[in-house]
């Protein structure tokens, strides 16, 4: 008889203790796992209540307190890696000494599978807006200093805004401020800041009020999520995205971190589908990166191109896949990472199977 289903099915469950000094409180978790970094542990303190998420693989550890005493507004989080132990320093409004840390909430102190712990959401300021094409935008949202919340490579959040009485719920992906970003000093100096390429619909739901929002104004954020993992880049040699339209945005981080942090990679090729030259985001930056890196090769296929066009044209096909998909050895480990509109998507797939790929060398981003 199974007593615990976690026990058999999931990983170990975590624990936690907390000590104070005059001016602090720590909260410390220990996961018993070694693969934890600031990414996997998600906090807010709200009112007086604390929460705190900590992912470990499919599963959620919460912490969940209302705290017994006052806190200021900011906090810190730690992690030491090796032994997967994770400090939240809290800093005392009053220095007094504080007998317990407070009281259970929800799910405090459990390990519940990820996907039924629901969306946490926490208001983030929209701090600028720029134009990219004539209907893409860059977004920067700015989280409380009340949050810590770190977005992995290849996940995405949720929006949502209150319209015309019904909250509406859509996901986007966060992306980097630039595809330079991570090779210089940034310019805003903490990871407080999150940028998103978003493309408004004049006509769609969600979109024309995101865009109506003015700088100063606020937006709900979820936690992050999505099944994309890291350890699909271990030991890739060959990394080749297939994006069409705003399908680019999940391949943004992806590319900067492959390009970083994979010593295998010897080959990074970009396909993107778009409907016009004018509808390319960040095609300078995209044509700089691949003068300037020479493991970076990038194609441009518009499927409603101007005469004038001399690159490729079409839908994703099997003539455009076979000729693109090479390896740079006969051996190479591969990674073919898809998104854009559902029949781009569910098309490219298809192909790829037919392509002789494994499940295993492919990704597709989807909800
Ligand atoms: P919708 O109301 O959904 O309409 C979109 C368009 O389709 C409009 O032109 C509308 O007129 C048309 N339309 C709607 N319904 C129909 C219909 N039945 N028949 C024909 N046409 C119709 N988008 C980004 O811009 N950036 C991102 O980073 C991003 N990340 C995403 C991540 C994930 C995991 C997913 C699943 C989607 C992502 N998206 C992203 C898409 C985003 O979530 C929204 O779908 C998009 O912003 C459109 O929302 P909307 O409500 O404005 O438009
Ligand atoms: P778009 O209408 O500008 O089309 C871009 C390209 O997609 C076209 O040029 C064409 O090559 C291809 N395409 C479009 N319709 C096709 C079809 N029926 N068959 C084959 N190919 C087709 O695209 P957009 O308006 O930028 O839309 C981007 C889509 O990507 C949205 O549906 C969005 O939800 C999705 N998206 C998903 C994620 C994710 O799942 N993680 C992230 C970002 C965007």
């Amino acid at each position: 008889q199974v007593t615990d289903p976690l026990a058999k099915e999931g990983p170990s469950s975590p624990s936690y203790d907390w000590f104070q000094t005059d001016a602090l409180v720590t909260i410390v978790i220990y996961t018993k796992q070694k693969d934890i970094n600031l990414d996997s542990v998600i906090a807010d303190h709200r009112h007086d209540s604390f929460r705190a998420e900590t992912v470990i693989k499919d599963y959620s550890y919460l912490i969940h307190i209302a705290l017994s005493h006052e806190i200021q507004e900011d906090f810190s989080v730690r992690v030491v890696e090796n032994v997967g132990k994770i400090e939240i320093v809290l800093k005392k409004k009053e220095n007094t000494s504080w007998k317990c840390l407070g009281h259970p909430l929800e799910n405090h102190n459990s390990l519940i599978p990820k996907k039924d712990t629901g969306l946490y959401y926490r208001k983030c300021q929209l701090i600028s807006k720029e134009d990219v094409t004539h209907d893409t935008k860059l977004f920067c949202l700015l989280l409380p200093p009340s949050t810590h919340l770190q977005v992995p490579t290849g996940q995405h959040v949720y929006f949502k805004l209150t319209i015309t009485g019904t909250e509406i719920v859509k996901p986007y992906t966060p992306v980097s401020d630039s595809l330079f970003s991570e090779f210089k000093e940034p310019v805003l100096p903490n990871n407080k800041y999150i940028y998103f390429l978003i493309k408004i619909y004049p006509a769609g739901l969600f979109t024309p009020e995101l865009d109506h929002l003015q700088i100063g104004d606020y937006v709900s954020v979820s936690n992050p999520e999505g099944n994309f993992k890291i350890s699909q880049f271990q030991e890739l040699e060959d990394l080749f995205l297939l994006a069409a339209g705003t399908g680019f945005t999940p391949m943004v981080k992806v590319l900067s971190y492959a390009l970083t942090n994979i010593p295998s990679l010897r080959k990074v090729k970009l396909m993107f589908f778009n409907k016009t030259e004018d509808d390319i985001i960040w095609r300078s930056q995209l044509e700089k990166l691949a003068f300037k890196d020479k493991r970076f090769d990038l194609e441009f296929v518009l499927s409603a191109p101007t005469s004038e066009w001399n690159g490729k044209r079409g839908y994703i096909s099997p003539a455009l896949l076979s000729e693109f998909l090479k390896r740079s050895l006969d051996t190479s480990k591969v990674l073919i990472c898809i998104c854009g509109p559902m029949p781009f998507t569910e098309q490219g797939m298809k192909l790829l199977h037919d392509l002789n790929f494994s499940k295993d060398e492919i990704h597709s981003f989807t909800a």
